[in-house]
């Protein structure tokens, strides 16, 4: 965490449609996977990274970011079209098995350590 990415703005919503609709559709638990009742790594709980913008270019789009943490999102489903696309879900609160860092503000996505 904390490396500086160049990323590429605008919406790509064909990719992001099918990739949506693929983890939606990997989903085999019944009765299907909802926010508040899942199995726990289920594929329509995404692990996204949360960013700090750090620089914009002309037209105030960002250009390069800096990874601050990760946060656990339960996707619901994509909706519209084109420009006017959108993924819809809810962030949650989650647990996965790997090392965290104590350094990093709370998103909502914890790890387990062992204390004694
Ligand atoms: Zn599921």
């Amino acid at each position: 965490m904390g490396d500086i990415i160049s990323i590429e703005s605008g919406n790509m919503s064909g990719p992001t449609k099918n990739g949506v609709e693929y983890r939606i559709n990997m989903c085999k638990h019944t009765p299907s996977c909802s926010y508040y009742q899942y199995h726990k790594g289920c594929p329509r709980i995404l692990l996204v990274p949360v960013v700090h913008i750090e620089q914009v270019n002309w037209g105030e789009h960002p250009c390069t970011v800096k990874v601050v943490g990760f946060a656990a999102f339960f996707t619901e489903e994509y909706a519209g079209q084109g420009i006017e696309n959108k993924v819809k879900g809810k962030f949650m609160r989650y647990v996965i098995s790997a090392k965290g860092d104590e350094n990093v503000s709370d998103s909502g996505l914890y790890t387990a350590k062992l204390c004694d």
